[in-house]
């Protein structure tokens, strides 16, 4: 408060000081201006009024009015309300903002009251104001001219002198900076709010674009997210365009405020107009005026748009699509929208990437699921075709709404599983597709791919693929069409190399086109189809090896195989047991080197192309180590190599040879005693000769001789086949073994050829014997008999009988031929004679030995030889003793 009991001077700072506080006070700047004008009364005026430039910069608005007089204060507002100055009125405050000085009216008297008035009126009223000194200063703060104070002296009648303007003019600056203050302050607030609003709204948007991880509706999302968009840019449109799967072109995907876009389903090519401008540049682009742009999508036109701001939908680099937003009134976006849409339009990319990786991880799951299902449904049985049929009901609908299976049966097509989403439609379309056959030169589907090896997709069927399909048949061609199919898809059955079919899916859906997905997933489904399938027909293939294989091995012929390298890999049992050659010894080697013999007879073998003409087995000889396999063989080739059969025919061979050895040896062996004794009977007949005695006693001989000779291989005849039938009545019983041999020893000495000396030679105290005395006479004969026999050059021929523990051994030891070791076991056995070429050609049936060797036997006895070839035999056979 200024008195007059200081100095000016001190009273000004003090006033000042005080302003300075009171100013201080208030960051609300028309508060402040409103405290100034009561610190200038009644300190600096009797009124006073302060008055701020509008931001036009023209009009001046009166803010605060003070007066000593409360009645001059309505006064001055409504004087300020009628006239209110603007920057080129006459009134002071008017003037001082335009020159920025100080106006001062010492003596404010009529002229000056006409010439700051407007009329008679604002006359009236700045008289009743009485003014009679006024001083207007400008309020100036950082060189800016905001306003006016105007200060007048009335009633207290006083002038405005030099330190009242002084002082006014500082207080008008203090003024001008407080409220400069409080105008930034509040500016400041503002802006702080602003960006405040702004952080809590992206705030929000964060919240729903985490949202979107969860949000498994994508469209639901993005509505959600351009409503959003549309607040916060304040904006009547808000629009999301997505990048296609080329690249190439934009289609409308979500809208707010202009839905029609989306639903005519717009697509813009990437570098066309205004969207495809933001996507090719990948940076904003503002039009202020849609009527002046050069290309707008006239959907944008036709919704009243005027001004359109839009920006690229980037993740990381990557463009997704583009958002803009538009304003229906002419509307100037600056660089803070254009990164406030920017910044949205980065949450916003990164909600669809997420949400469409989420959409294409769901996606893949359910595939992986889907393909899961199918795996175990196709290792659930061996019967494929079953398998593939219920393969294909379970890929629709999940796939399409056909499935189609197709097999490659030799060169046919067979038409193994057809699944329709709807069943009524299946019979008709098992019927249609059974009319038109699969064809390998076929431009599209089954044929085509399986001609290819190649999975086929058509994402988009159109119908010049049907006609190409239909191959010029247009009966094939109308069924075709009828099906209504919109996008194909159909993958090979591949398994270890081989095409074995195909998988077809079709869908009739407009709005279902098959991607690249189905594609691997089709792709996928053949594949395990195949080797499901595949190991069906390994397992059939087995399963026949197997039932083969077991019918080999218990065939009673033997069968082995070679492979075309000559090794073999088979060997069955009856060849086993036929050669004594193991499977374990001969499969994988080379038979040249595993079958001793096979190398010298494989090139006889006869060898047939197809089992159907095989040709007549041969019979070859196998030299075994120490034996003689004979073998009827016959052998088939195929692909693989060479089957052969043999069958043993070695006894047989062995015995086709004794018989037929026999016919001869027993031809012989009756011809030369016949012809001997028809002989001497003719010429004891002939009437024309003078016979003697002698002669005739000699011819008499040669008859009665060569009869016996004669008898007795009859005999031994008739003993063979009465032993094979086993017919041999023995009469056993206790004998003295020295009385039998007598007896026998006697009848051959009656015809002794000559140089054969015959002794007989027995042990002290022999005990009886078991036995029939016929047979042991009839053994002890064929002994004698033979080593006479076979003693051509003569010789002693001896009989001995000795004991041996519980048994008699009788024995005939000579000195003749002999028997080579090698013979010596095949002497006993039927027909069995020693080459004539070693015997010096000793007629015989080879009976003999064998009828001594079974009647032994069944006087349970043993018969031995022991012989050296050319230095003579010894025979001989034991009988159990005969005890009491
Ligand atoms: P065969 O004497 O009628 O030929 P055998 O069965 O009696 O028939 O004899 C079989 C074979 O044994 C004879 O062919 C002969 O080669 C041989 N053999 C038998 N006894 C003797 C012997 N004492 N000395 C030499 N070889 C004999």
């Amino acid at each position: 408060m200024i008195t007059r009991d200081h100095s000016p001077a001190d009273e000004g700072v003090r006033f000042l000081a005080e302003a300075g506080q009171a100013l201080a006070a208030s960051l609300d700047w028309e508060q402040t201006l409103v405290q100034v004008a009561r610190l200038a009364v009644p300190a600096l005026a009797d009124w006073c009024i302060v008055d701020v430039l509008e931001e036009d910069g023209v009009t001046i608005k009166q803010v605060a009015v003070a007066a000593a007089d409360p009645r001059k204060e309505d006064l001055l507002r409504e004087m300020r309300a009628l006239y209110p100055p603007t920057i080129d009125s006459p009134q002071p405050a008017a003037r001082t903002i335009r020159s920025g000085e100080p106006v001062l009216f010492e003596e404010f008297g009529k002229a000056e009251l006409h010439a700051t008035t407007r009329d008679d009126h604002h006359l009236e009223l700045i008289k009743r104001l009485d003014p009679r000194s006024a001083l207007a200063v400008p309020l100036v703060a950082r060189a800016r001219t905001i306003g006016a104070m105007t200060l007048a002296w009335s009633e207290s009648d006083r002038r405005y002198t030099e330190p009242e303007i002084v002082l006014a003019t500082e207080l008008a600056s203090r003024a001008a900076l407080a409220v400069d203050n409080a105008t930034l302050f509040s500016r400041e607030r503002e802006a702080r709010a602003k960006a405040e609003e702004a952080v809590a709204r992206l705030r929000d948007l964060e919240l729903i674009s985490e949202a979107a991880l969860t949000h498994l509706d994508l469209d639901l999302l993005l509505q959600e997210l351009l409503d959003g968009v549309r607040t916060v840019m304040r904006a009547d449109t808000a629009v999301c365009l997505l990048l296609d799967e080329t690249g190439d072109e934009l289609v409308a995907s979500w809208a707010r405020g202009l839905e029609e876009e989306v639903e005519a389903g717009v697509r813009i090519p990437v570098g066309a107009g205004f969207a495809g401008r933001v996507a090719a540049t990948r940076a904003p682009v503002f039009i202020p005026d849609v009527n002046k742009a050069e290309v707008v999508n006239p959907l944008l036109i036709k919704r009243g748009l005027k001004s359109l701001l839009g920006v690229p939908l980037l993740v990381e680099g990557r463009l997704l699509g583009v958002m803009h937003v538009g304003s229906v009134t002419s509307r100037v976006f600056t660089n803070d929208d254009e990164r406030t849409l920017q910044l949205l339009g980065d949450r916003i990319a990164l909600a669809i990437e997420q949400s469409s990786l989420y959409e294409s991880a769901r996606a893949a799951g359910k595939r992986l699921e889907f393909l899961a299902e199918a795996s175990e449904l196709l290792g659930s049985t061996l019967d494929y075709s079953a398998a593939l049929e219920r393969l294909s009901d379970l890929a629709v609908p999940y796939l399409g709404d056909w499935c189609i299976v197709d097999m490659l049966r030799g060169d046919l097509f067979e038409r193994v599983a057809v699944a329709h989403a709807d069943p009524k439609a299946q019979a008709a379309a098992y019927e249609f597709l059974k009319r038109f056959p699969i064809t390998p030169d076929a431009a599209h589907g089954p044929g085509f791919v399986i001609a290819t090896g190649r999975a086929e997709l058509i994402s988009e069927v159109t119908d010049e693929h049907l006609q190409r399909a239909s191959g010029g048949d247009p009966e094939y061609l109308e069924a075709l069409r009828a099906i209504g199919m919109t996008s194909l898809l159909c993958a090979p059955l591949i398994a270890r190399g081989r095409v074995l079919g195909t998988i077809t899916m079709l869908s009739e859906q407009p709005e279902r086109h098959y991607g690249p997905a189905d594609l691997v997933t089709t792709e996928e489904l053949a594949r395990r189809a195949a080797v499901a399938v595949d190991n069906a027909l390994l397992y059939r293939e087995a399963e026949r090896r197997a039932d083969a294989a077991r019918v080999l091995e218990h065939i009673g012929d033997g069968v082995f195989m070679l492979d075309r390298d000559g090794v073999v890999r088979l060997w069955n049992r009856a060849a086993e047991s036929v050669t004594g050659l193991t499977a374990d010894d001969v499969v994988g080697r080379l038979a040249a080197e595993a079958i001793p013999g096979w190398s010298a007879i494989a090139g006889s073998v006869p060898v047939a192309t197809t089992p159907a003409t095989a040709s007549s087995a041969e019979t070859l000889p196998l030299e075994l180590p120490g034996r003689e396999l004979w073998l009827s063989i016959a052998a088939v080739e195929f692909n693989e190599g060479t089957v052969y059969a043999f069958r043993d025919l070695t006894a047989d061979r062995v015995l086709e040879e004794l018989r037929s050895d026999f016919v001869a040896t027993v031809s012989h062996e009756l011809r030369t005693p016949l012809a001997a004794i028809y002989g001497a009977a003719l010429t004891l007949q002939r009437g024309d000769l003078e016979l003697d005695e002698t002669l005739r006693g000699n011819l008499l001989s040669v008859i009665s001789t060569e009869s016996d000779r004669l008898a007795r291989t009859v005999n031994d005849i008739l003993w063979a086949s009465r032993l094979d039938a086993d017919r041999v009545q023995l009469e056993v019983g206790m004998y003295d073994p020295r009385e039998l041999a007598r007896t026998v020893v006697e009848a051959a000495e009656v015809h002794l050829p000559a140089g054969i000396e015959l002794s007989f030679s027995c042990e002290e105290d022999l005990p009886p014997i078991l036995g029939d005395p016929d047979k042991v006479r009839q053994v002890l004969t064929n002994f004698v008999d033979n080593a006479i026999k076979y003693s051509p050059d003569g010789g002693v021929v001896e009989l001995r009988i000795e004991r041996r523990d519980h048994a008699v051994r009788f024995i005939v030891v000579d000195s003749g031929l002999g028997v080579p070791l090698s013979e010596q076991r095949r002497i006993f056995d039927k027909f069995y004679r020693v080459d004539p070429n070693l015997t010096r050609g000793v007629g015989g049936t080879g009976l003999g030995l064998y009828i001594s060797r079974e009647l032994v036997r069944r006087m349970n006895g043993t018969i031995s030889v022991e012989s050296r070839e050319g230095d003579g035999s010894s025979f001989s056979f034991e009988l159990p003793v005969a005890t009491a």
